[in-house]
């Protein structure tokens, strides 16, 4: 029997005619090697996605999650934000750090979040007048942030409406409107050190 490794060069007719089905040979079973592969490994995403193609399950989760978070009445301001949860689920760009998150979930270093976890007395602003510090106080309406809104001239001025659209449309506006987050974000926290630290040697 000629073997695969059969030098070409000097061959008889027989030895090419060997190392052709040889060949034949080798690609079927490299073939059935694959296709075997590839059948199991569909089977096992059929089973997984039941019996649907991966894409069509995700889009039919997307949905089915839209539908869920439409009808709930948990969420309402991350659901303000971010309207379409499939888009948001699409996007090829953008990664959500901490302080962003804080922003578009509500859940972070904002007045009425700390007196409703019990931490603070009180939900107003210690940054201006306003009676209630919340995200979108913070993000959109406090005064004392106006000199970090240089970190998104290119979706100035920012709005509720405006900022999930403006991210994600580009990577630099997606980059800007972090940069805004974390900016704000950092300063409000090392401010509510401050104030506990103060308040624990008074
Ligand atoms: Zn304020």
């Amino acid at each position: 029997m000629g073997g695969c490794n059969e030098n070409g060069k000097g061959e008889t007719q027989h030895g090419k005619s060997s190392a052709k089905k040889c060949a034949k040979s080798c690609c079927c079973i490299s073939h059935g090697i694959r296709s075997s592969h590839t059948t199991h490994r569909s089977a096992r995403r059929r089973a997984v996605y039941r019996g649907e193609q991966k894409n069509d399950a995700k889009e039919r989760t997307r949905s089915l999650w839209q539908t869920r978070c439409d009808a709930s009445t948990e969420g309402r301001w991350t659901h303000r934000l971010i309207r379409d949860l499939r888009v948001w689920s699409r996007r090829k760009h953008g990664e959500l750090c901490f302080h962003p998150t804080q922003i578009l979930t509500g859940h972070g270093c904002f007045g009425s979040y700390l007196h409703k976890i019990g931490k603070k007395v009180t939900s107003g602003c210690h940054h201006c007048s306003a009676e209630n510090d919340d995200a979108e106080h913070t993000a959109f309406d406090c005064p004392a942030w106006n000199h970090s809104k240089k970190y998104i001239l290119g979706v100035n001025p920012l709005t509720t409406i405006n900022m999930i659209p403006a991210m994600l449309e580009s990577a630099e506006a997606w980059t800007a409107c972090t940069r805004f987050a974390v900016c704000i974000m950092q300063e409000k926290e090392e401010a509510e050190r401050d104030r506990e630290k103060r308040s624990r040697t008074s």
